[in-house]
């Protein structure tokens, strides 16, 4: 078998990062002990901010972008892998500072792969990406925390975003009467058809608010942050817990200290590229067990590698609609 693989590669211009489809060679590949025979890879808000230069994502130049991949191992000098082992990889930097998963073929370190359940095809696992297992961390902090369904609701913000809508899939799936929080009402439908009990406008949560309000919720997911964490806490029900992972609205978190020490809330910070090991196994375990497959199809469509520059304008531009699975092969 010949070791030349088709990449998208990034380098740098005057105009902005160049992105072109190259044949690269293993020696091409940076340090790593487990090889990978990449499958998929998936297109993330990062990545398209990677591939257009919006933000400077990339800090090695020229790179393979591509933050999520999955596929098998084809060499190992990790005890822990084997050839022919499934694997996922997310974050880590990989995409940013090392090179990802928008190539036939990575070198990554074995500390950074976990295995994939059998539950979980390849295919799948992308599908899932970094934004679903971001929502399985989600939802562990919530269990940590003491959010079970019979405390009360729970509610998900920024709905029928990547991890809004996996978030509200695992969560009804546990038991959870789920709220959504969306700016899209033509999405009611599909956020009901994911399983959420009841839509509200995320209007009612985006403008500045009162330090305490109304105790509507026992646990949240919350992927926007600024004044809708900040009204988000003060409307969770005495000792609930709220789940931050994302700054959709903004970075900011306008908010007063009352719920924390007038309600006994706690906030859980939610960071998905730095996460140990063992916590993306645990995740990867309960996405086997509690994410239903079906409605995680309804979520992606499929794309090829030729398609990426394409989607990464679009995904920047707020008209990516579901995940795409990019079968790197194809
Ligand atoms: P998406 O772009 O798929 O979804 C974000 C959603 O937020 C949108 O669909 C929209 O939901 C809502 N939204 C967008 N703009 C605003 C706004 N101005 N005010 C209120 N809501 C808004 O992103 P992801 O789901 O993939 O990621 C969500 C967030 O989590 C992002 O900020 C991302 O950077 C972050 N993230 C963090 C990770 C971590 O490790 N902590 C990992 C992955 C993502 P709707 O249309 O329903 O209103």
């Amino acid at each position: 078998m010949t070791d030349k693989f088709r990449a998208l590669r990034v380098s740098k211009s005057d105009q902005g990062p160049k992105a072109e489809f190259v044949d690269l060679a293993e020696a091409d590949l940076m340090e790593g002990d487990v090889t990978v025979a990449v499958d998929y890879s998936t297109v993330n808000y990062k990545d398209g901010l990677a591939l257009t230069g919006k933000a400077p994502i990339v800090r090695n130049w020229p790179l393979i972008p591509g933050i999520d991949f999955s596929g098998k191992v084809e060499k190992s000098d990790h005890k822990d892998f084997k050839p022919g082992d499934r694997v996922v990889l997310n974050g880590f930097g990989v995409g940013e500072g090392h090179n990802g998963g928008y190539a036939q073929k990575a070198r990554v370190k074995g500390d950074w792969l976990v295995k994939l359940p059998d539950a979980i095809s390849n295919e799948q696992a992308m599908a899932i990406g970094t934004a679903g297992y971001t929502a399985m961390l989600c939802v562990l902090a919530l269990e940590k925390n003491g959010v079970t369904p019979d405390k009360g609701d729970v509610l998900v913000t920024g709905a029928a975003g990547g991890v809004g809508s996996v978030a509200i899939a695992l969560l009804s799936k546990l038991g959870h009467r789920v709220i959504a929080s969306t700016g899209r009402a033509s999405e009611a439908d599909y956020l009901k058809s994911l399983g959420a009990a009841e839509i509200i406008d995320r209007n009612e949560l985006s403008a500045a608010g009162k330090p305490l309000g109304k105790e509507r919720w026992a646990g949240a997911v919350d992927a926007v942050g600024s004044h809708t964490l900040a009204n988000v806490l003060a409307m969770t029900k005495y000792g609930g817990a709220v789940a931050a992972c994302g700054l959709a609205q903004g970075l900011d978190l306008p908010a007063s200290v009352a719920p924390f020490i007038l309600r006994g809330i706690t906030l859980c910070g939610i960071d998905s590229v730095m996460a140990p090991k063992e916590i993306r196994i645990e995740a990867y375990k309960r996405l086997a067990a509690d994410l239903d497959m079906k409605k995680l199809a309804a979520m992606s469509f499929r794309a090829k590698l030729d398609d990426v520059p394409r989607l990464a304008g679009e995904i920047v531009a707020g008209k990516v609609r579901g995940r795409a699975v990019i079968d790197v092969n194809a």
